[in-house]
């Protein structure tokens, strides 16, 4: 099913950050605006299924990214993506039937640069392994909060340096107080950005447990398992 979603080819596109797909047959169309983000919120599949880590590879096969099923299944049904692998569950939503991915892969070459991840809620928890960074308790992505360092009310930016995972109960008690003015409180570590290498670490942790994966995460040389 997930190949009929579009009629994109693989194409690799170098530099080419959008992405156009205009060409789709009426059908596939249709069907990928009938599924939008909120049909897969909605939809019915096993609540574990849509947070199962996907990962994600670029036009060229290479391992740039983890997200959640949901998110590889909305890239998958714009058609901005494929499914490479599936996770053996079946998701129905309004009136199409599609398999989970396990792995998806980009249609069209995305320049990474080097070092630099996305900021997003979920890398920043990924790359503090959802440990809170001031008492190092280990929560679900659900139920930790995002803490700003340096407080916005402060002038404080939303960045890789000054954001961290932090618990609800750390983050009541640190509210808009600056570090320095907590002495019971001090950071784990210092926030940096998540680097290629950290990612690729976390990726072979989290894929070390699904075989699937396993043929895109190991197929540099000299970075044998
Ligand atoms: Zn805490």
């Amino acid at each position: 099913m997930q190949s009929g979603m579009h009629t994109g080819k693989a194409r690799k596109q170098r530099g080419s950050g959008k992405h156009h797909h205009g060409h789709s047959s009426g059908a596939a169309h249709g069907a990928a605006r009938l599924t939008t983000e909120l049909d897969v919120r909605t939809a019915v599949v096993r609540p574990q299924a849509m947070q199962t880590p996907v990962l994600v590879l670029n036009a060229s096969y290479e391992p740039i990214n983890i997200c959640g099923a949901k998110r590889a299944l909305v890239l998958v049904l714009k058609g901005v993506a494929r499914t490479e692998e599936e996770q053996g569950a079946i998701l129905h939503a309004a009136r199409v039937r599609v398999a989970m991915p396990s792995v998806i892969r980009l249609l069209e070459y995305r320049r990474i640069p080097h070092q630099t991840r996305a900021l997003s809620r979920k890398n920043i928890l990924l790359r503090d392994r959802n440990c809170c960074q001031y008492c190092q308790v280990v929560l679900t992505a659900g139920e930790l909060t995002l803490d700003h360092v340096i407080p916005r009310s402060r002038g404080g930016l939303s960045t890789w340096e000054n954001l961290v995972a932090c618990c609800p109960s750390c983050n009541r008690r640190k509210g808009n107080q600056m570090l320095h003015e907590l002495t019971e409180m001090k950071l784990l570590r210092e926030p940096k950005p998540f680097s290629l290498h950290t990612s690729r670490h976390i990726m072979r942790m989290i894929g070390s447990a699904d075989p699937s994966w396993r043929r895109y995460l190991y197929f540099e040389s000299g970075e044998a398992a």
